[in-house]
């Protein structure tokens, strides 16, 4: 039995409507959580959109694999849901797209490819979970609730920004294959700033992640770091880690 049908019908809106009423305080705290929804198939790309905004998510969609690239890469979301089989740009391939960029944003794959092989190749493109299709909507539902109280940072392996590119397993940094050489330091504020890309990180934030408890926490640590790390960037770079005034630094 598909769920995610019965949802549609007027039965099914009865059963959410109360669901809703019943769970208030959990949807209106859900608002916040941003979706995005990448599947050519009409019918079901309205029906995923609707159901998950009657459970109080904000929901973006796409129809192609360019337009649901272009999205992930240009805003901010706590899930995305990709189609495999998709026009213009593979979702396979607009996974490796997004995690090569530094995005973190947990993917689930929603696909009828549903052999073995199909599954392992998904996650090691940087996908977080696998469901295929026909599915059951409160089985996407749980899923999906599964990877929202994951912790933000995922991990990708390579990172890059146009020709910078980070290999965070190696710890090594290159620009069109010329390896570059920081201290930990300015190596681990480097890999912070780019897995948060576009995001303004306080000082607060950057001594969180980048250092241990045992900093001290009387200097401007960050900030001196932060000047070596640009010094040893290229130009073209440096100018990207802007500082934020009273607020802190970000990466652009
Ligand atoms: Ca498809």
């Amino acid at each position: 039995m598909n769920n995610f049908l019965a949802i549609r019908s007027p039965v099914g809106a009865v059963m959410i409507a109360a669901k809703i009423v019943h769970n208030r305080n959990l949807e209106q705290f859900k608002l916040t959580m941003r979706i995005l929804v990448v599947e050519d198939e009409p019918k079901l790309n309205k029906g995923l959109v609707e159901g998950l905004q009657k459970r109080g998510y904000a929901v973006d969609f796409a129809f192609d694999g360019e337009e649901g690239e272009k999205l992930a890469l240009w805003n901010s979301y706590d899930v995305i849901i990709l189609d495999i089989m998709l026009p213009k740009r593979d979702g396979r391939e607009v996974c490796r797209t997004v995690r090569t960029k530094g995005k973190t944003t947990p993917i689930l794959f929603l696909t009828a490819k549903d052999t073995i092989e199909d599954k392992v190749a998904g996650l090691n493109d940087g996908a977080d979970d696998y469901l295929v299709k026909p599915f059951s909507f409160d089985e996407l539902h749980a899923r999906i609730r599964a990877l929202l109280r994951r912790p933000p940072l995922a991990t990708a392996d390579i990172l890059q920004l146009d020709d910078l590119r980070v290999d965070t397993k190696a710890q090594t940094v290159t620009v069109k294959g010329q390896t570059l050489n920081f201290t930990l330091r300015e190596y681990g504020l480097l890999e912070y700033l780019l897995r948060n890309q576009g995001i303004v990180k306080t000082r607060e934030d950057i001594l969180e992640h980048v250092w241990d408890r045992f900093f001290d926490s009387f200097s401007n640590v960050v900030d001196v770091h932060l000047k070596n790390l640009r010094k040893k960037l290229p130009n073209s770079y440096a100018k990207r880690i802007q500082t934020i005034w009273g607020k802190g630094y970000r990466l652009v």
